[in-house]
């Protein structure tokens, strides 16, 4: 093996621990990065590639940034997806000619801290997750807000539903399991880390306790599997340890409304199909004016409840605000300067705080009295504005310790004020005294000796020194002790000079230390009151999105809904909360929608363009924000607590790319007739439409059967279709009602109302829709004689409502369904897409009548 220098060894030794990681390598003022991690960083950051000689007649690549801007590159490579891990110098003193050096920290996408790595607006989950093949556990936890909770799941495919739930940053699995699609970084851990035994020992330790029994999660190995592993890895990144994570909350997903992850993406709850955050359901609601707020909103919106009176507190604090204009905007005003207390704390806690940080946790502080005043008047809020603790010795504390001109980060003289410490202000002054003290010493020592070209100077090598020429040796007194004999001169020094001299030049770096250990103290302190701290911003976020809730309700006229728990569901004159702002719309229809005893599962037809999907979208719009507690885009609305809401989409419906097969809409909506109840709320958009139409028909038939007959389903369903056959159901089957979009015929022209009324539709008015698209005047003319003459030669149930009938393909289905049965009892997840289109083949031999 060819020698090395020692540096190269050192390296070579701290790359080996971080192999999945790019090693940043503080030599002098630079990170240095080297071999393939210097390939990777030179082309991810335009830096330029060097190369460093390690050895006799051999280099290795290198790129580097200076240290003082790190940061910014970090964040560069994170956001890229890849782990930074920082290795500094250790100490001053070199051992062997070689800097002691070690990796202080490892950024990874969901650990980081650093403001400016992170979406202030949203939390930054890092997640774990294992299974034993059937149960799952899955843990996530924000390092900047000390949010740390687990969970046991009955399947892996809820634990897919989880985590999209979530969104995690990084996503952190067993080093031999397959990563999941879809999913952001993956970063892997030994599977031993993920044993009962070795993660209740991380959790044990960590919180310093003997048992698990106060968390809730003992019993639920997987979920301690989970969080032990999670813990581990935040340990292994954050190395100084992580004192943010206080306690671990088990948590069950039964308390919660289930969104599966088709639901979410289909209305558009935080992003839309094209990914645009504004135009989203978030986007419309989030009037919030702090970060904190911002994160709460979003959670909140993933997460809406099952609990009539925990909403119906929500409600009473929005009305409230709602009620009183002043009160809101004196709120939202005050908050709206308010910095981030909630990440402010916890980077005390884990010491990671700037002095700026400090000074803006005094500055969220200072908000409160101004808060408790503007909600004063309002008895429903009285439980927030009770929660919201100045804290008033933390508040004094950073005050008294930190100058109001402080450099915004530690380095740099000038944290403490002046004061505080009585150690530092003894250095300052002993300095300030010392430099006074030699500045007067050359006059002073002039007149004692009587020399009067005696010289007070300083040099690299001897410091202080008492210059007298040859000339006047014989007046130098006995306590100069002589130093250095020049030609003409001689040099002295004194004890005393010695030891100013040795005050000033420490002095510097005296004050650097004790403002560095005294900012630590203080940094402590703030951080021992981090759950004081914590409450009052978990208050603060409340009020916000109070705040914010009661602001849209106020400016875009929602009423409070009432909240049941039964399945009724009467919304009058509904509106879409985004739909109703769309630029070009002369005025949104609103709608009513009442589910009864005969109208459980409603049939909506109507033509195209004519408001389908927007009012299936609304209804269910409408009953996720009344149960997170905002008012609703609505005259009234009396909502039972709906237990999932499922949204399914037809293939050709379905917007985006990569997943418009008719065997996705499948898989989904068998996870429907598997997964739904008497609570649930359906949306069932153009089902079976993408595939041939008596396909299509035949399949979105049975389904309705199904669902209408299976004693453990019949949930309120909405289901628009272009199938006007569809419409025989309601003879057949008592809970299904029908309704479509009304239509006027002003003589040649046709205008869509947009207005849902009872009873089946009897045309598709494709034509009509052909024109509003701006097909030629000669193209939309001869269609409708085309038409005219196919409905003359071949009459169908469709043009004459008055023969509503059962069509043919649906005698395939007599009183049961076959084809259902064994949709239900397939296992879509366990199957191949081979297998899946296999199966299809069949039944169309089987039943389609077609080879
Ligand atoms: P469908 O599903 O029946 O094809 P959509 O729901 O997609 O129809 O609606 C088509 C368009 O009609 C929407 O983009 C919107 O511009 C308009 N629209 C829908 N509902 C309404 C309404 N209630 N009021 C006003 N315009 C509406
Ligand atoms: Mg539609």
């Amino acid at each position: 093996m060819p020698r090395l220098t020692p540096l190269r060894r050192q390296y070579l030794e701290i790359k080996r621990q971080h192999p999945d990681a790019i090693l940043f390598f503080r030599l002098g003022d630079f990170y240095e990065t080297f071999d393939d991690d210097a390939k990777t960083a030179a082309e991810a950051l335009d830096l330029v590639l060097t190369s460093r000689p390690v050895g006799k007649n051999q280099r290795v690549p290198m790129a580097g940034v200076p240290h003082h801007a790190a940061e910014g590159y970090i964040a560069r490579l994170v956001a890229r997806g890849f782990k930074v891990a920082l290795c500094e110098q250790i100490g001053s003193e070199t051992v062997d000619g070689l800097m002691p050096r070690e990796v202080t920290r490892v950024f990874t996408a969901g650990t980081v801290m650093e403001p400016g790595m992170l979406d202030a607006r949203r939390p930054n989950y890092l997640a774990t997750a294992i299974h034993d093949g059937q149960r799952a556990g899955l843990a996530y936890a924000d390092i900047t807000t000390g949010a740390f909770a687990t969970t046991q799941l009955a399947s892996p495919r809820a634990l897919a539903e989880e985590l999209a739930r979530l969104a995690p940053a990084e996503l952190v699995l067993p080093d031999d399991e397959a990563a999941v699609t879809d999913m952001p970084v993956v970063s892997r851990l030994p599977r031993w880390r993920f044993e009962e035994g070795n993660a209740r020992q991380t959790l044990l330790r960590h919180f310093g306790v003997q048992s698990l029994d106060a968390y809730g999660c003992e019993g639920k190995s997987l979920a301690i599997r989970a969080a032990g592993a999670l813990l581990h890895y935040l340990q292994e990144t954050q190395r100084g340890g992580v004192g943010q994570i206080q306690r671990l909350a088990t948590y069950s997903l039964d308390g919660f409304m289930a969104l599966d992850s088709a639901t979410r993406r289909n209305l558009e709850l935080t992003e839309t199909f094209l990914g645009d955050r504004r135009a989203s359901l978030l986007g419309i609601l989030d009037r919030t004016v702090t970060p904190m707020g911002a994160r709460l909103l979003r959670e909140r919106l993933t997460r809406p409840l099952l609990d009539v009176a925990a909403l119906n507190t929500r409600l009473d604090e929005v009305e409230a605000l709602h009620g009183s204009g002043l009160a809101r905007a004196a709120l939202r005003d005050t908050l709206k300067s308010v910095p981030d207390l909630e990440r402010l704390a916890n980077r005390a806690v884990s010491g990671r705080a700037s002095p700026r940080d400090l000074q803006n946790i005094e500055v969220a502080l200072a908000a409160v009295p101004a808060l408790r005043e503007a909600t004063a008047d309002l008895p429903a809020l009285a439980t927030l504005a009770a929660a919201l603790d100045s804290c008033d010795e933390i508040a004094g504390l950073i005050q008294s310790a930190i100058s109001d001109d402080a450099p915004a980060s530690l380095g740099k003289i000038g944290v403490i004020r002046p004061g505080f410490s009585a150690e530092l202000d003894g250095v300052m002054t002993s300095s300030a005294h010392a430099r006074e003290w030699v500045a007067a010493l050359e006059p002073r020592e002039r007149q004692r000796t009587g020399i009067a070209s005696l010289k007070v100077g300083f040099n690299k090598v001897f410091g202080y020194y008492l210059e007298v020429t040859h000339a006047n040796a014989d007046l130098v007194p006995d306590d100069y002790i002589r130093k250095q004999t020049l030609t003409n001169a001689e040099r002295y020094i004194t004890p005393e000079l010695k030891e100013y001299e040795t005050l000033i030049l420490n002095a510097e770096e005296r004050i650097l230390a004790i403002e560095r250990r005294v900012f630590a103290e203080v940094c402590g302190r703030v951080g021992d009151a981090a759950p004081r701290l914590l409450a009052t911003a978990a208050a603060l976020a409340g009020l916000d999105v109070t705040a914010a809730l009661a602001e849209v309700a106020a400016r875009r006229d929602y009423a409070r809904p009432a909240l049941r728990d039964d399945i009724g569901l009467e919304i009058t004159a509904g509106r879409h909360p985004v739909l109703e702002l769309g630029d070009g719309l002369d005025r949104f229809v609103p709608n009513d929608t009442r589910f009864g005893e005969r109208s459980r599962i409603q049939i909506i037809t109507g033509p195209n363009m004519s408001g389908k999907s927007t009012y299936l979208r609304q209804v269910a719009l409408i009953v996720l924000l009344a149960q997170i507690g905002s008012f609703v885009p609505a005259a009234a609305a009396t909502i039972g607590l709906t237990d999932r809401i499922f949204t399914r989409i037809g293939a050709h419906d379905e917007l985006h790319a990569g997943r418009s097969t008719f065997m996705v809409e499948m898989v989904e909506t068998a996870q429907i007739l598997n997964h739904a109840t008497e609570r649930s709320l359906l949306i069932l958009d153009e089902i079976g439409r993408g595939t041939s139409t008596y396909d299509g028909l035949s399949i979105a038939w049975a389904i309705v059967e199904y669902l209408h007959n299976h004693p453990r389903l019949r949930p309120r369903t909405l289901f628009a279709t272009h199938y006007h056959e569809l419409v025989g159901l309601a003879e057949l089957l008592p809970l299904v009602a029908n309704f479509n979009v009304a239509v006027a015929e002003e003589g040649e022209d046709v205008v869509f109302l947009h207005a849902i009324v009872p009873g089946g539709a009897d045309r598709s008015y494709g034509i009509h829709v052909a024109q509003l698209a701006g097909l030629p005047r000669d193209v939309i003319h001869r269609a409708g004689e085309i038409l005219k003459e196919l409905e003359r030669h071949a009459p169908t149930a469709a043009v004459e409502p008055s023969h509503l009938r059962r069509p043919q393909q649906a005698a395939l289905f007599p009183e049961t369904s076959p084809i259902l049965d064994e949709l239900a009892e397939l296992d879509v997840t366990a199957m191949t897409p081979m297998e899946a289109i296999n199966m299809l083949y069949a039944w169309k031999r089987r039943y389609g009548g077609e080879t």
